[in-house]
């Protein structure tokens, strides 16, 4: 067990995940001590005690950033490695990326600031300002103050997979409660059209869990309620996560194409039985390549799939086969994460052995054989957790990118949210105290979170509505 003791609070978060991203096996447990002679002490098995000095003057960003970097340079010493991403934690590298091109930053200038100042590697640099310009170029055509997103949550699947840590169910323990489930989330979508008039609806997402486990009455209902409610008159985009496969029927795919869904999300994960087996999927890859021939022959022009790098027992050897298998289908955007393990997922329990440069041989082969499907990167996120620090890409061809993934990370547009531990995300006319922050914090974009459990979203609905009635539209 790694014991981290700080000496300031704002020192936690960066000695904790950097920590963690050098160690990712060992457990580690943190606490704060303000007598503390240094800024950071680390207490690591096997190779005794790290002192990471402070420095006079204001707690600050500054300081913060300069323990940060001693401690990295520390382990890096310590470890003979490096961290792909660098010093960065909790940080998007696109939203820097952006903000660095939006200022006139070249892509020279940018890669050698990004390597110098976050320790970022040359090859994720170059990543980050590659799909930090295709991003502003998807981004172009919409409207960030008079246009806005919806995110429709569905919080039920076939099975609960061991690495999940959504707050969704498994369908056959909740089927009695599907119908009232309904019954809030159509009154708060219809709440979102009542306050939406004169506003454009860019993206449509209905995702979860998987939308696809309602029965087809139930997903002709949701569909007809949002047609009803919202004008698909500025509507760039409309995807339904169709997720497991043992959950698509052709009917279901055939009223999801009636209502005008221009994009489906198709996801395997892996295409290797065993580990299908092993993280409790419950379908097989012939339900996969069924579900993809129909939802073409359909004639569904949009499928992504997704697929995860470092699933348990899986060797770089598994994903160039899964790819192979993926490259004969031909998906029109392919978004591989690497797998993160959430404290609230099966697997956390488990803890798996996360091998770092087994998860980068399969983010590599999976870049290249993108590449040669014609699929560029256009969106990328990192997570904590995250196996071996590495980050998620979506890919895509040239007019296939999601554009409301692009839309949740990089947070220029409002996105109002329906569901079950839903997060709507309100863009604000102007900067705003953020309610019970600590130091008065500012913000721009306010979010307003649903609860998680389900008996409680369909109990608290009005609770859940009158809160954002606070922020929309401000
Ligand atoms: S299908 Fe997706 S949302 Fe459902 S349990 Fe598996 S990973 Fe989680």
């Amino acid at each position: 067990m790694i014991e981290i003791i700080c000496k300031d609070e704002l020192y936690t978060y960066d000695v904790y995940h950097i920590t963690k991203a050098f160690f990712p096996e060992e457990k580690a447990a943190q606490r704060l001590d303000p007598k503390l002679d240094c800024a950071a002490c680390v207490s690591l098995p096997g190779e005794g005690i790290l002192r990471i000095p402070d420095e006079e003057g204001e707690i600050g960003k500054l300081r913060k950033y300069r323990v940060g970097f001693r401690l990295y340079q520390a382990y890096a010493k310590l470890t003979g490695r490096s961290l792909a991403w660098g010093l960065l934690t909790g940080v998007r590298p696109t939203k820097i990326a952006m903000q660095k091109i939006e200022e006139g930053m070249g892509k020279e200038a940018f890669v050698s600031w990004f390597c110098r100042d976050s320790l970022v590697s040359e090859k994720k640099a170059e990543l980050a300002y590659e799909i930090a310009q295709r991003e502003r170029k998807i981004l172009r055509p919409l409207d960030y103050r008079n246009g806005y997103s919806l995110y429709v949550g569905i919080p039920f699947c076939p099975s609960v997979c061991s690495y999940c840590s959504f707050s969704s169910g498994a369908i056959a323990d909740w089927e009695d409660c599907v119908d009232a489930y309904l019954d809030a989330l159509c009154r708060e979508l219809s709440y979102f059209g009542s306050v939406c008039g004169g506003r454009k609806l860019n993206t449509i997402y209905i995702g979860g869990g998987t939308p696809t486990t309602l029965t087809e009455s139930q997903l002709e209902r949701l569909l007809a309620q949002i047609d009803r409610t919202f004008s698909k008159e500025h509507l760039l985009e409309y995807t339904v996560e169709a997720g497991r496969p043992d959950s698509i029927t052709e009917e279901k795919l055939r009223i999801i194409k009636d209502h005008g869904i221009s994009r489906i999300s198709i996801n395997p994960q892996t295409m290797q039985q065993k580990t299908l087996d092993l993280i409790g999927r419950k379908h097989t890859t012939a339900d996969i390549r069924r579900a993809y021939a129909q939802a073409r022959d359909i004639g569904f022009d949009n499928i992504n799939m997704d697929l995860i790098a470092g699933l348990p027992q899986e060797t770089a050897a598994d994903m160039e086969d899964t790819l192979s298998q993926i490259r004969r289908m031909g998906p029109d955007s392919l978004t591989v994460h690497s797998l993160a393990i959430k404290r609230a997922s099966k697997m956390a329990q488990e803890q798996p052995r996360l091998m770092a440069q087994e998860v980068s041989d399969m983010i590599e082969i999976a870049q290249k054989v993108s590449k040669e499907m014609n699929l560029f990167p256009y969106y990328l996120y990192r997570q904590k957790n995250i196996a071996g620090n590495f980050e998620n890409v979506g890919y895509a061809k040239v007019d296939k990118a999601g554009i409301y993934n692009i839309l949740i990370m990089e947070e220029k547009q409002s996105i109002l949210a329906a569901g079950a531990g839903a997060c709507t995300k309100v863009l604000l006319k102007e900067p705003v105290t953020v309610p019970g922050s600590k130091k008065h914090r500012t913000a721009t974009m306010m979010r307003v979170e649903n609860v998680k459990d389900i008996p409680g979203y369909i109990a608290r609905i009005d609770e859940m509505i009158e809160r954002k009635e606070e922020w929309l539209w401000r």
